[in-house]
């Protein structure tokens, strides 16, 4: 007997959880909400679990996908992105060092630097765009994690997954890679030598912008993933029964509407590349950005539908185009099927590094051409 052909990351998806049920033949998998399981008349449990904290059966249906899709051995889910990312934080010892980027998603910096002071955890920050300045701030046999963000908010500046694993495995640290920008459609980080993946499924993976959910990928379930799976069942950070069944549902079409993103941000990225009213245009398809042969050869399948412009004026000029336009809505978050704006400065506030005159674009599924209108009727006239 041969092994059958190990199905592509867009079969997978769009049989999502593929399932017959015996009992009826329904192909789209249940539901679990139930909180607490029955005993039998020995006072045995009648199932596997008594209760849904520790051991949710939704998740069945998601977590073995989420992992076969990044091509890890186990996937956890969690209750929001943060929550994954927390859990993660929680392996690292007291004296221990982290390493992480200066410039990436600002909740998950900021409660960074939370834990580092309040638990005795070095951190040291380095620069995206300068491959040498990871090198300088991983401590060999110190520094247990190093975090990257690829391509990271909201310069879209692009690491190199398995240049950092070398560098991060060579000084005994794991490689942690933040992934929601580049699903596992189009980058497999682990594929590339990183430990652990990390996505906020609240972004791509349900693309509905309806359901907050995190997930973490683990290549192997070492000690420090039992320890993981331990922390998520203690401090409660679970993902409910519907949130992890509307996400499965997200995910079937994860592969179409990502292509969709990525071809209508490449579209829109080379149209106001050189515009008067535009100072720059940072997306990582773009030739003339510095990470574009990094992203080439990590981003497979599109460059995602992430993108910033600098406007060519200050905070105001910024904000007055985000005001002015008419389908793209001003709000913050990603990944979903609708555009959206956001001025990335004002969210951030006055000690963050973002330019002021950076817009934040999150492209959506709607027809490229007019998502382009919009955007000139809005830069007309600054
Ligand atoms: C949104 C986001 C997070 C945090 O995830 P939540 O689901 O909002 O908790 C982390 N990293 C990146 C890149 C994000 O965009």
């Amino acid at each position: 007997m041969t092994d059958a052909p190990r199905p592509s990351p867009e079969t997978l998806l769009a049989q999502a959880a593929h399932f017959i049920d015996p009992a009826d033949g329904a192909i789209v998998p249940p539901i679990r909400p139930s909180t607490t399981f029955a005993r039998d008349a020995d006072y045995a449990l009648m199932g596997r679990s008594d209760y849904i904290r520790p051991d949710n059966a939704t998740y069945e249906a998601v977590e073995p996908l989420l992992a076969a899709l990044d091509g890890g051995a186990e996937a956890l889910l969690f209750s929001s992105g943060l929550a994954a990312a927390s859990a993660l934080l929680e392996t690292v010892r007291t004296g221990e060092h982290v390493v992480a980027q200066r410039i990436m998603y600002y909740g998950a910096l900021t409660w960074l630097r939370r834990v580092s002071e309040r638990r005795g955890i070095g951190l040291t920050l380095f620069d995206a765009g300068e491959p040498e300045s990871l090198a300088d701030a991983i401590r060999p046999g110190e520094t247990a994690l190093v975090w990257i963000e690829t391509p990271a908010n909201p310069t879209w500046d692009v690491v190199d997954i398995a240049a950092a694993a070398e560098l991060a495995h060579g000084a005994g640290a794991a490689l942690a890679v933040d992934s929601t920008a580049a699903p596992p459609v189009t980058t497999r980080a682990l594929d590339l030598g990183a430990d652990i993946v990390f996505h906020s499924a609240t972004k791509y993976l349900n693309g509905h912008t309806d359901v907050l959910a995190g997930v973490l990928v683990t290549k192997e379930t070492d000690a420090r993933w039992q320890e993981i799976g331990q922390v998520r069942g203690l401090t409660g950070g679970v993902l409910g029964s519907f949130e992890a069944w509307l996400l499965l549902r997200g995910l079937r079409t994860l592969a179409l509407r990502f292509e969709r993103a990525s071809a209508s941000a490449l579209k829109i990225a080379q149209h106001f590349e050189g515009h008067p009213n535009v100072a720059r245009v940072l997306y990582p398809g773009l030739e003339s950005h510095p990470g574009h042969a990094v992203a080439r050869r990590q981003m497979r399948n599109g460059f995602s539908g992430m993108l910033s412009l600098l406007i060519d004026g200050d905070a105001e000029a910024a904000k007055s185009v985000a005001t002015r336009l008419k389908l793209i809505v001003p709000a913050t978050s990603l990944g979903g099927v609708e555009s959206l704006v956001e001025h990335r400065k004002t969210v951030e506030g006055p000690t963050s590094a973002v330019p002021d005159n950076l817009l934040r674009f999150s492209i959506g599924i709607e027809q490229a051409d007019e998502l382009i209108a919009d955007l000139e009727q809005a830069l007309d006239g600054i």
